[in-house]
């Protein structure tokens, strides 16, 4: 049981991690700290969480553990914020799309990365954003991954597995460096094509047709692109060299496929389809 709890971002992520643990009684008091007060209030009249403050450092004093749940792009200028009210006992996480560039975050802010700092990474989303888009049951059976660096304390990772696990997770531990490339290629590089084809589509002369008779593979495959623009901005930049790689490597994939229609290569064509498939249905099952 924690004490007190504060949420800096009480969006999709923080939403449903507030409702999660409000859920399991985890948490005595819940926070819920940002820029707009009025969003905030929201929170608020839902039960999400039982205050609300938009000084960031001021809804820090006295909590025990501090989730940021803002967009990367946020980190930085949130921790600067924050840095004057953390005690050196207080366990901070966050739940960044990508990893490496929230602890070069917090590593220019605090001088290094705290022991008390524990990197974190909830597998788990909608294409949705904002609190009114938050759920208890997010996380229940997802997977959140905890990036913990040499001199994090083991207490503190303890006390954020034992949070997420009230939350529902499975939390698994990786390298910094190993969750960004899978995470490039599982989650940001699909993103990446669903933006790229939807735009592509759209900016076509017939584009209205298109969309007129597009049907539920089209719609199955781009839920992704109605996903926020910023936050996905700032996932794309922050884990760059992953994702640039993991494009480069699909690009050549996608010109294999080209050149094997364009050859009517049909053995080249069926064997990429079976083999998609079997690992998909493998995957589904
Ligand atoms: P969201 O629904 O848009 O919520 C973001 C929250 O952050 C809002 O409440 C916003 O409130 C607050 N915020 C934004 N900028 C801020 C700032 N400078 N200072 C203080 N608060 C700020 O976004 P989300 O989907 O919850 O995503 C949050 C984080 O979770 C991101 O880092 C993302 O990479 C990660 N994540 C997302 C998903 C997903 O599927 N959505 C999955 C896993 C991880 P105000 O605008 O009122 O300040």
């Amino acid at each position: 049981m924690i004490n007190q709890l504060t949420l800096i971002g009480v969006g999709l992520i923080g939403g449903s991690l507030a409702r999660a643990l409000r859920r399991a009684n985890a948490a005595t008091t819940l926070i819920g700290a940002g820029r707009h007060r009025e969003q905030l209030e929201i929170a608020r009249k839902l039960g999400v969480v039982d205050a609300v403050e938009t000084d960031l450092a001021k809804a820090c004093q006295g909590s025990d553990v501090i989730v940021l749940a803002v967009p990367l792009g946020a980190i930085r200028p949130v921790l600067e914020q924050i840095a004057p009210a953390v005690r050196e006992n207080t366990i901070i996480t966050d739940v960044g799309s990508a990893k490496a560039s929230v602890v070069a975050d917090v590593e220019q802010i605090f001088g290094d990365l705290p022991a008390n700092f524990v990197p974190g990474h909830p597998i788990a989303g909608t294409e949705q954003s904002g609190v009114e888009a938050s759920f208890a049951e997010l996380f229940d059976q997802r997977r959140v991954i905890l990036t913990p660096g040499a001199t994090t304390s083991p207490a503190a990772v303890q006390t954020v597995r034992r949070l997420w696990e009230a939350a529902g997770a499975e939390v698994i531990e990786m390298s910094v460096a190993h969750h960004d490339a899978v995470l490039a290629a599982t989650s940001h590089l699909p993103h990446m094509l669903a933006y790229a084809l939807v735009d592509s589509l759209a900016r076509q002369d017939d584009s209205r047709e298109i969309f007129d008779y597009a049907a539920g593979g089209f719609r199955d495959f781009t839920r992704i692109a109605s996903s926020d623009p910023q936050m996905w901005h700032d996932i794309c930049l922050a884990n760059r060299d992953a994702l640039v790689e993991s494009l480069e490597c699909f690009t050549a994939d996608l010109q294999t496929l080209t050149e094997a229609i364009r050859r009517q290569d049909s053995q080249r064509l069926l064997e990429i389809f079976r083999h998609a498939k079997q690992r998909r249905d493998d995957f589904c099952q």
